[in-house]
């Protein structure tokens, strides 16, 4: 096997830093080619909006491109610019649309395509003099899109020379991840009937868990996010998807505690037995979020237990709660670890959905709140 090639990138040498990031290129291509394959005939796009969720435009975009991906939604021109220079020949959608002041000239220099989600928008583009555009239409989320009237309207006045050239008519689902879900049908319909108005132009409805659901979600192109990362789209079922993140943190100094004492803030866990503690270099200020403490957290319902790490060979649960930049973990149970040891807090061993679920959250806001403190380092084969 060839040895992998790491490449670390401007970010915090490992000797000064609490955490390190390693991020699988080839874990991430390898998910591309499953949603791409699971998308055809259909081509699968990847969403890389918050910075690839957190792991890295100018890393990721280039391993996507490579892996045959030639079409990106990100959520806002300044990702936009971020992604044409990761990736000079492809095509990069502009989730928000153009914004105000000089919207027309930034898409224009950096070849950028808006969506535009209102008649406002479609107003503001028609200034820009023929410059392609893809339409968002809303079939049941209200969040953005125009309403299927105001599309019919658009595409009854989109002709002679004012017409918006329009590369895409989209939408957004809100219930793929719930499969059995009747906005799921509902949605598809209400984008049949709308997508009929628009003929030979591409079409695109599906989110990850939408290219789950199959068949006729998946229209022209998917739009691919969270799977990309190796996150659970659907809730139900096995996730096929390969782990992409894995976040390890720095054992600071492991104590012995005494049964009969208590850990951390607040004292809210008392220890029922002598216990081994290891006191780790992370904390919510890094993403690792303060509801996944292991008691002591009053707003937490859903969740009794808090969420574990992978030490030693063994599954270790934190204790009390997590602070700002410290967590104790119990290590009691795994085998010896010392002080400089790495725990790992989500990756191969520890998916990032059950810590997600520990946090009462989704893994979508664990990646995309990583924070600045971490040593990053992208591997590929
Ligand atoms: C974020 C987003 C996606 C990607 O969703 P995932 O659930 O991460 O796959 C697709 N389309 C739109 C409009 C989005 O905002």
């Amino acid at each position: 096997m060839a040895a992998a090639q790491t490449i670390e990138t401007g970010s915090l040498p490992l000797a000064i830093a609490g955490g390190r990031l390693t991020i699988d290129l080839d874990a991430l291509a390898a998910n591309y080619r499953t949603l791409a394959g699971m998308s055809a005939p259909a081509e699968c796009a990847a969403v890389v909006k918050a910075d690839a969720y957190g792991i890295g435009i100018e890393h990721t975009v280039p391993a996507l491109a490579k892996a045959g991906c030639r079409t990106f939604f990100v959520a806002l021109p300044a990702e936009g610019i971020a992604a044409r220079k990761a990736a000079p020949d492809a095509e990069v959608y502009v989730l928000a649309g153009p914004l105000g002041g000089d919207a027309i000239r930034t898409f224009r220099e950096h070849r950028l395509t808006p969506v535009l989600n209102s008649k406002h928008d479609i107003e503001v583009w028609r200034e820009a003099g023929s410059l392609p555009a893809a339409l968002h239409v809303d079939t049941g989320m209200n969040r953005l899109g125009v309403t299927p009237s105001e599309a019919a309207a658009f595409a009854a006045e989109n002709v002679g020379a004012r017409a918006i050239p329009l590369k895409l008519v989209m939408s957004h689902l809100a219930c793929a991840d719930d499969p059995g879900h009747t906005l799921n049908n509902q949605q598809l319909e209400s984008f049949r009937r709308v997508t009929a108005l628009f003929t030979g132009i591409d079409s695109s409805l599906a989110n990850s868990a939408g290219i789950m659901l199959g068949g006729d979600f998946c229209r022209d192109l998917t739009r691919a996010g969270i799977a990309l990362y190796g996150g659970r789209a659907a809730n139900e079922g096995d996730n096929p998807m390969r782990a992409v993140v894995t976040v390890e943190a720095r054992v600071l100094q492991v104590r012995q505690a005494a049964a009969g004492s208590t850990v951390g803030y607040g004292a809210t866990a008392k220890l029922d037995r002598d216990t081994t503690l290891a006191i780790v270099a992370t904390g919510y200020a890094d993403g690792y979020h303060r509801a996944a403490s292991g008691s002591g957290v009053p707003l937490r319902k859903a969740v009794t237990a808090g969420a574990n790490g992978f030490v030693a060979g063994g599954r270790v649960p934190i204790v009390g709660r997590v602070s700002m930049d410290l967590t104790a973990f119990d290590v009691s149970e795994c085998g010896k670890v010392s002080p400089g040891d790495w725990i790992e807090l989500f990756g191969p061993n520890i998916p990032i959905d059950e810590v997600a679920d520990a946090a009462g959250t989704i893994g979508y806001e664990l990646l995309t709140g990583l924070g600045r403190r971490y040593q990053r380092v992208y591997v590929h084969g």
